[in-house]
């Protein structure tokens, strides 16, 4: 597959495939831009369908990657690696251990992080063989401050972010009584649904799993309801917590939320659904600025962990959400596409 005019190439500054006879690596890192610092993204291992899908998905990631950070104040560029294999059967630590390697090669230009597929343990074996991997607490015992485990604060940015749209979308400052519907109780949804519960919220939660589900409801009082029929509730917010594509043709017309703001990676199937949002009069919190908790929480870790100036951080989202929804509105343009170029400005400087 050619690189350079593929349709996901936007001018990375390097791409390297890595090999390893005797683990059977196979694996591609993309450095997209390293601007504002060194590239930090997920290592994500996957059983792709055929070489050009690894390809396409490790350059539209670490692009992804490149405006999460930007959005954020992150003082970090861009990256991300792909690995073709199946996580269960072919992730052995020779192989941890020749992509760890590769990584270390480039010098600290990519730093690693855990994404699906690959875990934190997984980051901290690849430690052993480069400086470059984050994502993990690698503290004296007794000396750590956090878990490793980015999704609280991902939750808690998330949280910070349905207060910036609800005040833009509903003038309110207070989300006492604000009914919102989660989609997935997971690591993030579930402690969402938990901050937003002890604020006042009035919650409906849903999971294709029982027990999350069941757990949610006993533990923090709020309604389950079945998958398909969290779309169309009377709500408003629709939080997204589970998987990406879920704001498509077949959503959109059911939902009668006037928010969407949700942790969820590419919530939009297409570009044109942020249109179509906007069109309906629903404000939608572009997925990478108001779930950017754990990227921040992460960037952290690297420069000394302060509790405070982590939270004081992610509290940001607030405000950068407030610019990315004043300058849809004074332009008239969906609040993804504004998001898109105000990163960019900062990325490009
Ligand atoms: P998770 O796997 O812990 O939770 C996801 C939950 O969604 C699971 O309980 C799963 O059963 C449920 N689910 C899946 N499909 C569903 C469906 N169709 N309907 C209802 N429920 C469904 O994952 P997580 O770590 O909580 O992440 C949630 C989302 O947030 C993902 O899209 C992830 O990419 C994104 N995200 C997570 C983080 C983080 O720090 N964990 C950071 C940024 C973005």
């Amino acid at each position: 597959m050619p690189v350079f005019s593929a349709r996901d190439f936007a001018d990375h500054e390097q791409v390297v495939f890595a090999s390893d006879e005797k683990s059977g690596l196979k694996a591609i890192i993309a450095v997209h831009n390293s601007n504002l610092g060194p590239a930090l993204g997920g290592c994500r291992m996957w059983p792709y369908a055929s070489e050009d899908d690894a390809v396409r998905d490790v350059l539209r990631l670490s692009r992804g990657m490149t405006y999460k950070s930007a959005m954020a104040n992150l003082k970090l560029g861009g990256g991300k690696s792909v690995v073709i294999g199946n996580p269960r059967t072919d992730k052995t630590p020779q192989l941890l251990a020749a992509l760890a390697r590769a990584i270390e090669q480039l010098n600290g230009r990519y730093i690693a992080a855990e994404d699906s597929g690959t875990s934190v343990a997984d980051m901290q074996f690849m430690a052993q063989y480069t400086r470059h991997v984050a994502g993990f607490v690698d503290q004296p015992a007794g000396a750590a401050t956090r878990s490793g485990d980015p999704s609280p604060a991902t939750a808690y940015g998330t949280f910070v972010g349905i207060r910036a749209a609800v005040r833009e979308r509903l003038g309110r400052d207070t989300l006492e009584g604000l009914k919102v519907a989660v989609q997935g109780v997971g690591n993030v949804g579930f402690e969402l649904a938990r901050r937003l519960k002890a604020a006042g919220a009035e919650l409906w939660v849903t999971d294709l799993h029982r027990e999350p589900l069941v757990r949610a409801a006993k533990e923090l009082g709020v309604t389950a309801v079945a998958p398909d029929a969290i779309f169309g509730l009377d709500v408003d917010v629709f939080a997204p917590c589970a998987l990406g594509a879920v704001i498509n043709d077949e959503t959109v017309p059911q939902l009668k939320a006037k928010i969407v703001a949700g942790a969820a990676n590419n919530q939009l199937a297409e570009a044109r659904h942020g249109m179509e949002l906007m069109r309906r009069g629903i404000l939608y919190a572009p997925d990478y600025i108001i779930n950017a908790g754990g990227i921040i929480d992460i960037y952290h870790e690297r420069i000394g962990y302060e509790r405070a100036a982590a939270m004081r951080h992610i509290e940001g989202i607030h405000d950068n959400l407030l610019e990315v929804f004043a300058r849809a509105r004074k332009e008239e343009r969906p609040t993804g596409e504004v998001a898109d170029v105000i990163a960019e400005e900062r990325f490009k400087g």
